[in-house]
């Protein structure tokens, strides 16, 4: 017979996440939308796996759920560790929800230790990360760092319903929001665990990686006007072709972002007009999304793609014009609380990758509130807001074991 490994923190984690992805909106597939029917029961069940963890635990005011788990010294600022429990459609079920076990995992092998933190800890699953049914933004997160914007009470889903009236149906209180914000004095930090979402990691070879910062965002529309023709009489030499020339400037945007480290950028919607086989292509719309962890490479970025696509304009005889509609700064990750996840890293013997993080976290809320650092772990394919999105059962214990052992570096 061969040895079978135990690894007791990854099944537990993974038995939670089996018990959480039964909660969905739609037979067939895990859809779980903030303040949704399969919103709240996600919430109770996390409400129970927070009990049974012993912590005192409860729904706030805009359905996040909070547990706290009493340090030996009760007015010492208290360690958050957190993530989401909302979903896209037709989502997976590790994205959010991973971070968010993690947490009652490591206060459950805490006390299974018998281990009392110094100061407070406090695990939070967050109801509107993915940012799908309502036009808000982090609005749980930012609601903690006192940020919430009432505008976004008045945001309606595609069903025409209010988050103010889906608040008070999922049983949440409107009125209660203000209070939500903590004071920034009596936090210590923020940690929170996160697949991927890429291919790096797996790449790699490793389980896990740290983030170094979340990527900042601009995004902007373009309009190329060319002149239409005959595609059978006018001559090549005698053209304005929107579409050739957008075809040069999606190649400018590639090389700007492939040139420059850990910057990418995307030409995802181009429509053409009038969009016919024999007509030389009027017109162009196409949208531009560049990231990077640092702004002034972002910034640096944009620019010259603006540069040259004018000077392409310029030589074709084509009006070129851009408008930036999304300005979303970077997000560095706290040194020190960084260096404690490194140490615990290096501490289950695996070599401490860096890398940003592309895509947007509860973590950009919660850095505006107190110092935070972030775990990313390996999932299969770099593949997520998908179905097939999956990660190891053993990646899933190392997951733990440095998250673990993080807290006690944080909390001893
Ligand atoms: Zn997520």
């Amino acid at each position: 017979m061969t040895h079978q490994p135990d690894l007791p923190l990854g099944r537990r984690v993974m038995a939670m996440i089996e018990d959480l992805a039964q909660h969905t909106d739609e037979i067939g597939r895990l859809t779980r939308l903030y303040l949704s029917p399969a919103h709240r029961a996600a919430a109770d069940t996390t409400l129970s796996f927070m009990r049974e963890a012993g912590l005192r635990a409860h729904i706030d005011a805009l359905g996040s759920v909070v547990g706290r788990l009493e340090g030996s010294n009760p007015e010492a600022p208290a360690l958050l560790i957190g993530s989401h429990i909302d979903s896209v459609v037709d989502a997976g079920r590790y994205d959010g929800n991973l971070g968010v076990v993690l947490g009652i995992v490591v206060t459950e092998a805490l006390a299974a230790e018998g281990i009392t933190p110094s100061c407070p800890i406090e695990i939070v699953a967050f109801g509107d990360e993915e940012n799908v049914r309502f036009p808000t933004n982090l609005s749980t997160s930012y609601a903690f760092a006192g940020r919430f914007d009432p505008v976004w009470l008045d945001g309606k889903d595609a069903e025409g319903v209010s988050l103010r009236d889906a608040l008070v149906a999922f049983g949440g209180d409107p009125l209660g929001i203000s209070a939500l914000a903590r004071d920034p004095a009596r936090y210590r930090g923020y940690l929170e665990v996160h697949i991927e979402q890429g291919p790096q990691l797996e790449a790699r070879d490793l389980p896990v990686g740290i983030v170094s910062a979340i990527n900042g965002i601009t995004r902007a529309r373009a309009h190329v006007i060319g002149e239409a023709g005959h595609a059978g009489t006018v001559p090549m030499t005698m053209r304005r072709d929107a579409l050739a020339a957008v075809a040069e400037m999606i190649g400018i945007v590639e090389r700007a972002s492939s040139t420059r480290t850990d910057t990418v950028a995307t030409v995802g919607v181009a429509q053409v007009q009038p969009g016919a086989i024999n007509v030389i292509p009027a017109r162009v719309d196409f949208t531009l999304d560049a990231r990077s962890p640092d702004d002034a490479v972002r910034h640096a970025m944009v620019q010259d793609i603006v540069t040259e696509c004018e000077a392409v304009a310029r030589r074709r005889g084509v009006s070129f014009a851009i408008e930036p509609f999304m300005e979303s700064p970077a997000t560095p990750m706290h040194k020190d609380l960084t260096a404690q996840l490194e140490e615990a890293v290096k501490g289950i013997g695996v070599e401490p990758l860096r890398l940003a993080s592309g895509a947007g976290h509860d973590a950009v809320a919660m850095a505006t509130l107190c110092p935070t650092a972030m775990l990313f772990v390996r999932c299969k394919g770099g593949i997520s807001h998908n179905p097939a999105e999956s990660i190891t059962l053993e990646d899933a214990d190392m997951a733990a074991r440095v998250l673990l052992d993080a807290v006690k570096r944080i909390v001893a």
